[in-house]
């Protein structure tokens, strides 16, 4: 396994063709906008490294028998699903931001149980090709960035209708050695703190889609491949001095557009090329995988953000309010409820053909749904027991200011036993994780990030059962015989 600074270097010999704020950039590692979020990956690498996380942060590889990352494992059993909730949890407290390797995590299991059945029943060798690929992910201890969502264009339209045949990424060549694709893919997770990138398709495909149905790895560097990064709320102020005014000026996240121009996939990369009948259960799968996920990395996220709001009551004085306890109180229910439904859609879980563990689907779309809209209460508990100062305090130049810094450290103040810079810290911190950079993960990505809110109530119609339901109220009712 590679330490954090491993990570970090290997990232530096990468050649990413890179846009941001309109310029090319050359140097990802250092770059003041970026480096946060790699820093929240190097943590995947820096807890598997310590003892006490042993348990949770590495597991024995079911190709090698070696010791791995976590973030490269097949889940063997409902434990290591919900081992994946737990550390998910653990490295959401210990960045407040999210820490990305986890796409490419769901997507190796989705892709490695669909690739598969995929040759079971058609013969093909991608479930070998996929098989190679992880095993040197796993003894690299590589980051892969899970690459699902595409642009769509007219979203009442399919594929293969859309005026710009580019809008869902597709194979514009077949060739002897491997094939040549086109297209983009959007809102794409930890992009440049990938080291591979691993493509899947976006919805479920038709017979006329076969082009669209396509799925592969490639280095993240690869000719053709360009990357423009997404812009966050309050991002330039990570350009600024000082460390109070980007509330979390060491984590962060990010997310890319990444554009295909014409690049050659060779055939031993190929994971599905055509065949669109499996489309549905890799998309399927990667997000039910993805919405488990929320169930750890949100609540650990809500932890830090819980804890925010009860310290800046204590530092207003205010803890000992009834109201503030009971918002408090709700703000724990809601975070718990969010991990109870990780838990319950990990321990459901099942093997599927190929022996790697899935949750339980219907579970994993209630655990997400519900995360469409707890952060949102949770945040906005937190912004009332922030106060006002929390939008509406100078910055921290202002705090170091020979003249009137004195001044906001006397009006600024709350209780005494509490510094002024440690109350402005925590205000920052609640605004950072509710309107700035840190919003992205904790509020529109829990709207959007693995898939938005419709998505899930269609997987709850469809795995809900409502036959059954029915069946049961006409026995109890005297209509049918039990
Ligand atoms: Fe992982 Fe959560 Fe970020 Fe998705 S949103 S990559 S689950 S930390
Ligand atoms: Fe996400």
């Amino acid at each position: 396994m590679l330490t954090a600074d491993q990570y970090l270097d290997s990232l530096r010999q990468l050649n990413f063709k890179l846009y941001l704020f309109g310029e090319q950039v050359d140097n990802v590692v250092d770059h003041p906008i970026i480096r946060p979020s790699l820093n929240a990956v190097a943590k995947t690498y820096e807890l598997a490294e310590e003892a006490q996380y042993k348990d949770l942060m590495t597991a024995e590889s079911s190709l090698t028998g070696k010791r791995i990352n976590r973030f490269t494992h097949l889940h063997q059993s409902s434990e290591d699903l919900i081992l994946k909730v737990k550390m998910q949890r653990l490295l959401g407290q210990k960045t407040a931001a999210c820490f990305q390797r986890c796409v490419g995590f769901d997507a190796f299991n989705a892709v490695d149980s669909v690739t598969y059945e995929i040759d079971k029943e058609l013969g093909t060798e991608y479930y070998k090709r996929f098989r190679t690929f992880l095993k040197r992910v796993q003894e690299e201890d590589l980051v892969v960035d899970g690459a699902m969502t595409d642009p769509k264009g007219d979203r009442s339209l399919r594929p293969f209708q859309q005026s710009d045949p580019d809008m869902y990424l597709h194979v514009t060549k077949r060739l002897k050695d491997g094939i040549v694709v086109r297209g983009a893919k959007a809102h794409q997770t930890g992009a440049l703190s990938s080291h591979e990138i691993l493509v899947m398709p976006t919805v479920a495909m038709g017979d006329e889609d076969a082009a669209y149905s396509v799925c592969f790895a490639l280095p993240s560097d690869t000719n053709g491949i360009i990357y423009v990064y997404g812009r966050q709320s309050c991002d330039t102020r990570k350009f600024e001095e000082g460390s109070i005014d980007m509330g979390n000026c060491r984590y962060g996240g990010h997310e890319c557009l990444v554009i295909f121009e014409d690049v050659f996939v060779p055939w031993e990369r190929v994971f599905m090329c055509g065949e669109h009948q499996y489309t549905s259960a890799l998309v399927e799968r990667f997000a039910g995988y993805h919405r488990q996920s929320y169930g750890g990395c949100k609540v650990g996220v809500g932890d830090v953000l819980i804890g925010a709001a009860a310290l800046a009551a204590d530092y207003n004085g205010a803890a000992k309010a009834s109201h503030i306890k009971d918002k408090i109180i709700e703000m724990l229910h809601l975070n718990e409820t969010l991990f109870a439904c990780g838990i319950a859609c990990s321990s459901q879980g099942g093997p599927t053909a190929s022996g790697t563990f899935l949750i339980d689907l219907l579970l994993a779309n209630v655990c997400k749904q519900n995360v469409t809209r707890f952060p949102y209460e949770i945040a906005r508990l937190a912004e009332d027991i922030a106060g006002g100062l929390m939008v509406t305090m100078p910055s921290e130049k202002d705090l170091r200011h020979p003249e009137i810094g004195a001044y906001l450290e006397k009006y600024l103040k709350g209780v005494n036993s509490v510094p002024t810079e440690d109350r402005l810290r925590i205000l920052r911190l609640i605004e950072n994780m509710t309107l700035g950079a840190a919003a992205v993960g904790y509020r529109t990505e829990s709207m959007h990030g693995a898939g938005s809110p419709q998505a899930q109530r269609i997987m709850i119609q469809r795995q809900g059962n409502l036959d059954q339901k029915k069946k049961l109220a006409r026995i109890i009712a005297g209509i049918e015989k039990e």
